[in-house]
């Protein structure tokens, strides 16, 4: 809309400024002798402007006539080639559009066209990223391979190809290859976040610890990441590495491995669980090491791990000595969830009914866990209770949901920490929580595993107390059956998270 009214003001100037000028020769210019031979011709002044006028325009056309006549076929040619230039721009555009929408048929003809039309350009690299992106979404992967490879040919589409090239590597379970890719990228950009970034997932994905250490240091230094993430992540990473040594049997590399990320997030509660682990079968000062860590984790993030591998440092201690020492552990975080379940638990192991009854008041309905429940069931058996109530109590544990390591991204749950998340990817996404009611599998099975609370609870206490939150207490056991260890559930926090290993 200004164009428009800045064209009409134009017009308005010249021809305003054509009528001044015609009016000024009119009054100031009386007219001009031509001599034509021996003849003297007087020309009167609007005739003057008249020729003047004229003779510019002839001037004009005679150029352009002169310009088609020795400059016509390649000028004629630039102006097709613009033309499909043009054309080919708008089918790049078409075809972008279309991966938008998903359109894999139209993406591609789009793209084979937009190569056809910008064939004869010098650089070809627009057409190939088209063409790469198309058929990588129809699923033509050595089609896709190709333009990405050709990609790496031009500076400005270096990058782009080797993240195509690493994607696809990657898919097809290529780490070897993926990772040089990786490398390579990260070459070129050494401190480009997205490069960083997509780097440390090929490297965690490879279980490249270290290279991965050395991305997220860059990606924190860069400031993508930030320094507090970045301390966790870096922990998560030594306790994925000590995990994968302890697989391996390498005791050795595990516990240094643990060690540095209790180092650095001491509240890790799965890093605490596996030091005390492997730290429990050496002498006293490998114990007390094993207590400190497992104290330390308590007090920031309990976990049943957790009291399991403190009570197994002094197996033989009697229940009411064990219930004395693992004391120390409740009361650094007296109100958490975790602290109250092995409170009860070490009370019923030591006949204590009434002192359990106490630590669970109010759980049922602010924790509605299996645990809970089942540990309400064994109260309720220790009390005397009538087997009907005993009976509704494990019913109630049956269906309750079961505290689990859960993704955050995707409500993903898995029986033990894991540093990746098998089903959508996310690193050290998982925390203990108490996910929504999760499918009971087999409801019998479940039965089956709570029978011992039937029959066994006037022997509880000859039971290490840990112990017993694995066998007994917990209604639900927490491994799953084979085969179903992941379970899917939808990503709903509910019954109140507890706290996050931090
Ligand atoms: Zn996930």
């Amino acid at each position: 809309m200004p164009r428009l009214i800045f064209r009409i003001l134009l017009i308005f100037a010249l021809a305003g400024a054509a009528g001044w000028g015609y009016l000024w020769v009119r009054q100031n210019v009386s007219g001009a002798s031509l001599t034509v031979g021996d003849r003297i011709l007087d020309v009167q002044a609007p005739l003057l402007i008249l020729g003047l006028l004229l003779g510019g325009i002839g001037f004009y056309v005679l150029v352009r006539l002169l310009r088609l006549v020795f400059f016509g076929p390649s000028l004629a040619a630039q102006a097709l080639e613009r033309q499909r230039e043009a054309k080919g721009v708008e089918a790049v555009t078409r075809g972008l559009a279309a991966m938008e929408i998903g359109d894999a048929k139209s993406a591609l003809q789009e793209a084979r066209k937009a190569e056809k039309l910008l064939h004869h350009r010098k650089d070809r690299s627009l057409a190939r990223l088209v063409q790469a992106r198309a058929q990588t979404l129809a699923g033509n992967a050595d089609e896709a391979r190709q333009y990405y490879e050709a990609m790496l040919e031009s500076p400005g589409t270096e990058l782009a190809g080797l993240r195509g090239l690493t994607a696809q590597a990657a898919a097809s379970g290529d780490t070897a290859k993926a990772l040089q890719l990786t490398r390579r990228a990260v070459e070129l950009r050494p401190r480009d976040p997205a490069v960083l970034s997509a780097a440390f997932d090929t490297q965690v994905a490879a279980h490249e610890w270290s290279e991965a250490r050395q991305s997220l240091a860059a990606s924190v230094l860069a400031g993508a990441v930030p320094k507090a993430v970045g301390k966790r992540r870096e922990a998560a990473l030594h306790l994925a590495e000590g995990v994968e040594a302890d697989l391996a049997g390498d005791k050795t590399r595990a516990l240094s491995e643990s060690r540095a990320a209790l180092k650095i997030a001491p509240g890790l509660s799965p890093a605490a669980a596996l030091a005390a682990r492997l730290l429990a079968d050496g002498g006293e000062k490998e114990k007390t090491e094993a207590a400190r860590h497992i104290e330390a984790a308590w007090a920031q993030s309990p976990h049943p791990d957790l009291a399991e591998a403190y009570a197994a440092l002094a197996p033989d201690d009697p229940p009411d000595t064990r219930r004395k020492r693992l004391q120390r552990l409740i009361k650094s975080y007296a109100e958490h969830p975790e602290s109250r379940l092995l409170s009860a638990e070490l009370a019923l192991a030591a006949g204590d009914a009434p002192a359990a009854r106490k630590a669970l008041a109010g759980m049922e309905v602010n924790h509605p866990g299996a645990r809970v429940f089942a540990l309400m069931g064994a109260v309720a058996r220790a009390e005397g209770a009538p087997e009907s109530d005993l009976r509704q109590w494990l019913a109630r544990a049956v269906q309750a949901p079961r505290a689990a390591w859960t993704c955050e991204s995707c409500g993903l749950t898995a029986p033990r920490w894991v540093c990746c998340c098998p089903q959508c990817g996310s690193f050290d996404s998982f925390h203990w929580t108490w996910p929504p009611a999760a499918p009971v599998a087999d409801a019998h099975a479940l039965e089956a595993a709570m029978a011992p609370l039937l029959e066994e609870g006037g022997r509880r206490g000859a039971a290490p107390p840990a112990q017993g939150s694995a066998t007994v207490v917990d209604a639900a056991p927490q491994r799953p059956a084979p085969g179903s260890e992941l379970v899917p559930v939808p990503p709903k926090p509910e019954g109140g998270p507890e706290a996050k290993p931090a």
